[in-house]
């Protein structure tokens, strides 16, 4: 296999992180590469790892994902289905397996396979709010299988399988993702399909809404748009707040899909002056002091890359 090249990407979370702190984007994007490799050195190893890890929010999320998915599957095959057991088949066993091999810091013999939970690594809890949020954890994710089953599901019963879309999900190799201006946009929405004349796209939220989520719908559209040669005005995308048992729908357009170009547009100028000569194609980043801190150390402590700019914030 050739060597693998960094090339310039963009999505949501890169233009969230560089916005937040241009240094957590030089870590994920940069200072990480090669990190992968026992060879690489210390500091991109390091950074590699830290870039992994999980916390206990995407934990869940991910944990509610797969439980709504698999409610989904036996809902199609006509089953009955209950919250516990679809919990138990598909959460739990996920939920265990991440929190084993966090404790036992399995993830020091492979970052990528194993999960590192940040509040674990950074001792975040002690015994009493470990087990706390672990209850908290659960109780959330039947939440989200609950309003699956009692307020998307009915919605969806009329989906034929060989009606939804193929989406590449991040198991699955290179994610789902569409070339705008010679860029590479990942965009991965978790479920869709053709109905009649329209595509269909839901994103599962197991959290609070917000109010950046519409603009991500907007990306799915960009992205329906441009690799299903679908009509703005055919696509209709879906934030599913599954533990708050709410939607959010949006009929799209093509003014949505300007707006979303126009800050795909703008965010890769901005991130481009962080680059030699700006030059997106050579992707090559300013030395790691150029790419400021942030501007409030407060998220530093809920952020995956503290140690590595520990020093540097509390200024020794
Ligand atoms: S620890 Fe703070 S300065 Fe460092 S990457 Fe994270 S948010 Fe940015």
């Amino acid at each position: 296999m050739g060597e693998l090249k960094n090339t310039f990407s963009w999505s949501f979370s890169a233009a969230n992180d560089f916005e937040e702190c241009r240094r957590r984007r030089y870590w994920s994007k940069y200072g990480m590469w090669g990190g992968w490799d026992s060879h690489a050195p210390e500091l991109a190893q390091k950074a590699y790892q830290l870039n992994k890890m999980d916390n206990i929010y995407s934990l869940r999320g991910t944990a509610a994902e797969m439980a709504v998915m698999c409610a989904l599957r036996h809902l199609q095959d006509g089953e009955e289905v209950t919250v516990d057991a679809i919990y138990q088949k598909a959460a739990r066993p996920y939920l265990n397996k991440c929190w084993k091999e966090s404790k036992e810091k399995q993830w020091r013999i492979n970052a990528k396979r194993h999960c590192c939970l940040r509040e674990h690594y950074y001792n975040e809890w002690d015994a009493q709010a470990e087990k706390e949020q672990t209850v908290r954890a659960m109780d959330h994710i039947k939440m989200c299988i609950t309003n699956f089953i009692e307020r998307v599901w009915p919605r969806l019963t009329t989906v034929k399988r060989g009606d939804e879309l193929v989406i590449a999900q991040p198991d699955q190799g290179d994610p789902e993702h569409f070339t705008y201006n010679g860029i590479k946009i990942y965009s991965i929405p978790d479920y869709g399909y053709h109905r009649e004349h329209q595509v269909h796209i839901h994103d599962w939220k197991s959290g609070r809404v917000r109010a950046e989520h519409r603009e991500q719908l907007c990306l799915y559209g960009l992205w329906a748009h441009t690799k299903l040669d679908v009509p703005p005005e055919s696509i209709l995308a879906y934030d599913e707040y599954l533990a708050e048992g709410k939607v959010a729908v949006e009929q799209l357009s093509a003014g949505h899909l300007d707006e979303v170009r126009g800050r795909i547009d703008e965010s890769v100028m901005d991130m481009a002056e962080y680059l030699l000569d700006g030059d997106i194609q050579r992707n090559m980043p300013l030395a790691r002091e150029e790419w400021d801190l942030a501007p409030d150390t407060q998220i530093c402590r809920r952020c995956n890359f503290f140690e590595l700019c520990r020093k540097e914030i509390e200024g020794e």
